[in-house]
This record gives C-alpha cells, structure tokens and sequence, in this order.
C-alpha cells in the first residue's frame, strides 16, 4: 500500500465511521418518533399479499409510472441507487489499492456491463429530473407549482449527490482503463474505457477518485442523518415499510373507499361503551394518530403530486395535502423530544409528565408542544381550520402518492375530535346535521314525502314488504328522495328497470340517510346511528337470503360507497351496484335498447365516489356510449368527449366530504373550475353520475349563465332519452336558465 492509499484509506473509513454512527442514531430517533403513535393491528395481515404489493410498487414502479416521463426516469435513478450501493462498496476496495474490485464478481464482464449501462442510464434519468424540478420550479413565473412548499435544497442536493457519485464511477474506471488495471472490454464498458482515453496513467487517481467518491456518498448519510425529517431522501428506505403496511394491503391505491373506523387504543370504539375522558376521540394531538399516519407523514418525499391534483389547492384555498403531510411530520418531530421524556396530555387535558421529568427539556420542544393541532395562525396552530374544511375528500390525494400515504384518513380523523368534542365545524354544516339527527335527511324534509318522486309514473314502484321477490333494492338516497333534480333521476333509473323488467323494491319510508356526510364531516356518532338503523333495516329486507341476493342498486355514489364499504363494519354485508352499473349490464344483455342517438356531443364527469374511491369508470361511459350511438351500432364509449381530467385524474365538484353543506369562501369555486373545463369540450351534454355533481355542475352551468347552450344530466336520464326518446322529455334535468 503506497502513501497515497495510506491517506485515503484512513480518511475514508473515518468519514464513514462518523456518518454510520450519525445514520443509526438517526434511524433509533425515527423508529422513536413513530413508536410514539397510538397501536393499528389492522396492519400486519395478510404478510403474503403485502410482500407483493410492496415489490409490485417499489420494483414495478406501478404508482410512479402512471408519471410516465417521471415514473421512468426515477425507476432508473432507484436502480442506479441500489446498484450504485455497490458500486460505493467497490470504492472501499480501490481507495486501499488502484487495481481493488468486489470479490467475486468484480473482473466479471456481465457484471461491467450492467453496473455501465445502469449508471449511464442513472446519470441520463437524474438530469431527466433536475429538469423536471427546475421548470417546475415554485419562484418560476406564473401558476402554482407542484413543488411550492417543499424544500427545494433537499431535492437538488439529493439530485446533485446521485449525478457526481454516478460520474465518480466512471472516473475511477478510467483511471483504471488509463492505468491498464480495467477488466471489462469495450463492448462492455465503452463510457469508462473513452474517459480513460483522455485521464493520465496515474494510478493514484483510481484510490483519489474513490475517496472523492465515498466523501460524497458519506456527505449524503450524515446530512440526511441530521435531518430525520428529509423526506426526499429517507423516502427510499421507509416507503417499503409505508407500502407494506398500507392499509388495503391488495388494493393498488390504498385509504380510498371506506373511512377508517374511529379507533382508541387501536379498537374500534364502540359509542354505546365510549367514555370521552378514557377514549380517545379522533385525533387531537399528533401522537394519537397511530404509528402507521406517524409512518405517513415521515415517508413524504414533498414531491408535490397530491398537491397538483387536489381541487382546494388548485382553487386558490389554502389547503395542500401535501403541505398539510409536512406541517404534521415537522410538528411530530418537534415535539418528539417532549413526548420521549415522559411529557403529554392525557384525555382529561392533564401533563402526564412530573416537573422533574421536563426540568431540562429543550425550550422549543415545550413551546412546540404547546401549539395546538387545530388552530389559527395566531392561536400558532399547526393545521388551520380553514385548511381542515377546505377537504372534499376526493381522494386524489390519495391516489397520485407514490408511496401510499392515507392523507383522507387523517384529516377525518383530525375532524372527528373537532366535530365530538370541541363542536367546532363552519357553522353553515350544523343546520345538516341536526336535520340528520332529527329528520333523517340532511335537507330536513319529512319522511312522509320520501316516496313522492314515484307520484305520475305510469307503474306501480313496490317496497319491500309488499313484494317479497325483488331482485335488487332501489335505494333512492335523500337526494334521490327529495331534491327536485335528483329526483328525476330516480323517475328515470325506475323506468329503465321496469322497462327491462328487473324486479326491484324500494324501502320508502324506511328508509334514511346513508350517514355519509356526518362521517365525512367528522360526526361519527351520528353516522353510527343512521348506519346502524338502515343496516338493521336492510338485514330485515334481506333476511333468509344469501350473500349474492342481498343487491342494491343506488345512484347516488356516496349511498353506494357507505353502504357497500362502510355498512360492513356495523355488521351489513351487501352486493352494492351503482345504477350506471347495472344500467351497462341492461344494454349489454339486450334488455335495454338505445334507438335514439344524443347529439350535440357529451361529455362525461367522474363522480370521486365511484370512480376514483370505487374504480367505476367504464360503465357510465359504456352507457353513455350506446346512448350517443342510438342503435347505430356502436358501443363502447364511442363519440364521448373527455375532459383532459378524467378517470382517476378526474377533477371534484366540490361537493364532498359535506362540502355540500358548507360555504365556499375562499379562492375561486371548485364547481365553476369544472363546468369551465367541461365547457372547453364544446359538448352540449354533461352527464353526471351523482346528484351532488348534478346541483354543484348545475349551479356551475347557471352561474355562468350557460344553461341555455350546456345541459347537466344525469347518464340515466341520457340513456332514457335514447330508450325512450316519448317519455324522456318530462324527466330532463335541463338547467333553469340563468336570470
Ligand atoms: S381529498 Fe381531495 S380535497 Fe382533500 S386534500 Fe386530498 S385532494 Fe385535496
Ligand atoms: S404525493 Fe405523497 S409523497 Fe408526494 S408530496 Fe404528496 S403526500 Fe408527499
């Protein structure tokens, strides 16, 4: 060993040595932090379907790829970093010695070429995204970027490390090409062997440059090791645990659908038994999330997508689930501290820490625990209310994380104290939910009217009890029951069915609200009492029947989405369709039969609860299809007009998560963001699959004093206007013209 090799050895495993040191306290503090969180032992079953989740999304890519250009590029930078690992073990070899490789298959030539095409690529992919992070840019001018809020130094330094120890590898192999101690032939490594044509034969160079190398990658470890809540960087360690341990462990996007139960001590509470001062009631502070939302929040990697999708955001509110992600992982690290030596409240409000326990306590970890979780800026809140009521709930959120955060869960969770305990919710939502309380209907209206749609159809609708051979249960909804618009939804739905003569049954007075907007809102014990009436309800409907005979069909998609994901935990297991659905499967089958074409064109908007939170995409535009078609033979969506955000990337109305009952009023309005995208179509038709859509499209429509040249519908009601083109004007849902 030369003098040369002396040097660099010894300042080599010393800079590794600190930055190892610095890593495993840094990992104990985070393991620390998200131990803090309250038990979810929903999260370790089913190991098999986890493991497959979790290689499908991290080695497959699946979620990223739907960023195409992004999705490739950071699967080569992930397989750079893995194979680069090695490459920084190789480093180890070189700085004791100019002509040191990896045992065993450090001369193999598959082994150059690989590491060489992985790291071309890598460099390639890396300067892809540092592109990509420059044009997006938060300073660069005009419009909001999905970066504003993130820490950008993070991301460029984590960028920049990766390009310079990629091009360090091929600086010491051209060393090592220079000084004729390079294995691998041109064809397999022919970058090292051009950059050894211009180096020096200075065989200290191989052991410099792979100082350089380790300098650079142990740089990395210590400063992401002094900064645990790095996300752009500890992403790539703590997504395979956020992944594995997500909450629908088969579903490709997870936290979508149903709600999480409310939980205290990691069971679901039961509010027969519940004791606010023994039970935990939502979250009130950040460690009674559970360790998984603990997980959550530290795995962010700030890239932003959530935030370039989410409706608030893009409205000018001031919610950004990301930003909302990050306020909660720097709070939880802040108070860490406090809460690791003992400190904390309990239920009743009281320090559970002894003055002794807190005598050293660093200041700010005090004052950081003093802020409350819901609060104004001037009350030094962590999350401001404002922000926490701009939620519709979309979920597409939920749906662009690439690491599988559950941002809808926690910001229930965070409601739900603030609705049960501190009765604290915009004022307007209160009106709701005392009619759910007292009426069963957040419109107040009396049940005595809740079958007064089926007044002038020209057949008879049954209810349960009267007839006792029903195939499905119509389940009309609140909407459906008493808002004039959805109203004639439910006419149209009823006359499709009679017309393809499907035996169903409404339960009509019987029936009640669903409970979705209390759950959303956060009132989980009125949804506990709505659920639990109309499961109980609908087990006496079905009772004697088995599981694939107890259908509903339902149009409105929050009914579908609560009584088939939800009703399950209170004990109500049913087969739930949407009418569009079931209306596919009617024409599919030939029992309904589009003769009339929709001209004018159509466009179609995804309602959040069946599409992105339930996956139902096809149907309506199958039906919608067959309707524009008229007979004409074609199917499929043939002839629909899609907006540039549809499907999964649909854009919400701004109605949900009981948006629907609360005021807009900041930034501009969701539902005047998404009539003018539908608008831009040039389609004289928007259908719609849910009556909350209906009225927030409508008043849209009207707002922009469209309603002559645009009409709202529902796809049923198109689908009847083709079947039936006779019967169909009187059940239009044509726009009052505005004025
Ligand atoms: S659920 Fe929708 S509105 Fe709520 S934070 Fe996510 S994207 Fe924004
Ligand atoms: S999409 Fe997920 S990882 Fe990206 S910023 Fe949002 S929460 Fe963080």
């Amino acid at each position: 060993m030369g003098s040369v090799q002396i040097v660099t050895t010894i300042l080599a495993f010393a800079i590794t040595a600190v930055a190892v040191w610095l890593a495993v306290r840094a990992v104990m503090k985070m393991v620390a932090v998200i131990r803090l969180g309250q038990p979810d032992p929903t999260r370790f079953g089913d190991p098999g379907t986890r493991t497959k989740t979790m290689l499908a999304e991290t080695a497959g890519h699946t979620r990223m790829l739907r960023w195409s250009v992004v999705g490739a590029a950071h699967w080569f930078v992930m397989v750079g970093f893995i194979v680069l690992s090695l490459l920084v073990l190789e480093a180890y070899f070189e700085v004791v010695s100019p002509t040191g490789g990896l045992p065993l298959v450090g001369d193999w030539a598959i082994y150059g070429l690989v590491t060489e095409w992985l790291a071309i690529l890598g460099i390639v992919s890396i300067l892809v995204l540092i592109a990509i992070r420059l044009r997006n840019r938060p300073t660069r001018p005009g419009g909001r970027s999905r970066f504003t809020g993130s820490t950008m130094w993070q991301g460029y330094f984590v960028e920049g490390i990766i390009l310079a120890v990629l091009i360090m590898g091929f600086v010491i192999r051209g060393f090592k090409v220079a000084t004729d101690h390079f294995e691998y032939p041109v064809w397999a490594a022919p970058l090292s062997h051009a950059v050894g044509g211009v180096l020096p034969n200075w065989a200290a160079g191989v052991s410099l440059a792979a100082l350089v190398k380790i300098v650079i990658s142990m740089t990395w470890l210590i400063v992401i090791s002094l900064n645990v809540t790095m996300g752009v960087a500890w992403h790539r360690f703590l997504a395979f645990f956020n992944i594995f341990f997500k909450r629908d462990p088969g579903a490709n996007v997870s936290g979508l659908g149903a709600l999480r139960p409310m939980t205290s001590q990691g069971k679901p509470l039961d509010f027969e038994e519940a004791d606010p001062e023994k039970d935990q009631f939502g979250v009130a502070q950040v460690e009674q999330f559970t360790w998984k939302g603990l997980l959550d929040f530290s795995t962010c990697t700030e890239c932003g997508r959530c935030q370039s999708q989410c409706p608030a955001w893009n409205t000018g509110k001031p919610l950004s689930p990301k930003l909302l992600v990050l306020s909660l992982r720097d709070h939880a690290y802040a108070k860490a501290p406090y809460l690791l030596a003992g400190g904390g409240k309990d239920l009743t409000g009281e320090e559970k820490a002894t003055a002794a326990q807190l005598a050293h306590m660093d200041v700010l970890a005090l004052a950081e625990a003093d802020r409350p979780l819901i609060g104004t800026a001037e009350e030094g809140g962590i999350i401001d209310p404002d922000v926490l009521w701009s939620c519709t709930t979309c979920g597409a959120c939920v749906e662009q994380c690439p690491v599988d955060i559950e941002h809808v869960d926690h910001i229930v969770d965070m409601r739900r104290y603030q609705v049960l305990i501190e009765s604290s919710f915009p004022s307007e939502a209160g009106v709701m939910l005392r009619n759910l309380e007292n009426k069963g209907n957040p419109w107040g209206a009396p049940q005595n009217t809740r079958e007064d749609w089926t007044k002038g159809l020209d057949f008879e609708v049954p209810r349960v009890g009267e007839v006792d051979d029903f195939e499905y249960l119509f389940w009309v909804g609140c909407a459906g029951a008493f808002e004039d618009r959805a109203k004639k939804t439910t006419r149209a739905v009823a006359t499709l069915l009679n017309e393809a003569g499907v035996k169903f049954a409404i339960l009509g007075e019987g029936e009640t609200c669903s409970g979705d907007p209390a759950r959303r809102i956060g009132n989980e014990f009125v949804f506990q009492m709505l659920a639990q009436q109309n499961v109980e309800t609908l087990n006496e409907a079905f009772e004697g029947r088995e599981q694939s005979k107890r259908k509903i069909v339902a149009t409105c998609p929050h009914c579908f989405n609560t009584l088939g994901n939800e009703y399950g935990q209170l004990g109500g297991e049913f087969e739930v369709v949407h009418h569009t659905q079931l209306l596919a499967h009617l024409v599919a089958t030939g029992k309904l039969t589009p003769v009339q074409p929709v001209d004018g064109g159509v466009t179609y908007h995804d309602p959040c609860y069946l599409g992105r939170h339930n996956r139902v995409f096809a149907p309506p535009r199958e039906v919608l299809g067959s309707a524009i078609a008229g007979g004409d033979g074609a199917s499929g969506d043939g002839g629909l007009i899609e907006m540039p955000r549809n499907s999964e990337r649909s854009f919400c109305c701004g109605a949900g998560g009981a948006r629907m009952w609360m005021e807009e009023k900041v930034g501009k309005r969701i539902n005047v963001d998404r009539v003018e995208e539908a608008m831009s179509t040039g389609a004289k038709t928007v259908a719609v699959g849910c009556p909350f859509c209906s009225t927030m499209l409508n008043d849209g429509v009207n707002g922009k004093g469209a309603g002559e040249q645009v009409e709202v519908v529902d796809v049923a009601s198109v689908l009847l206007r083709s079947v039936k083109p006779e019967q169909a004007p009187g059940d239009t849902e044509r726009a009052p013209v505005a004025g």
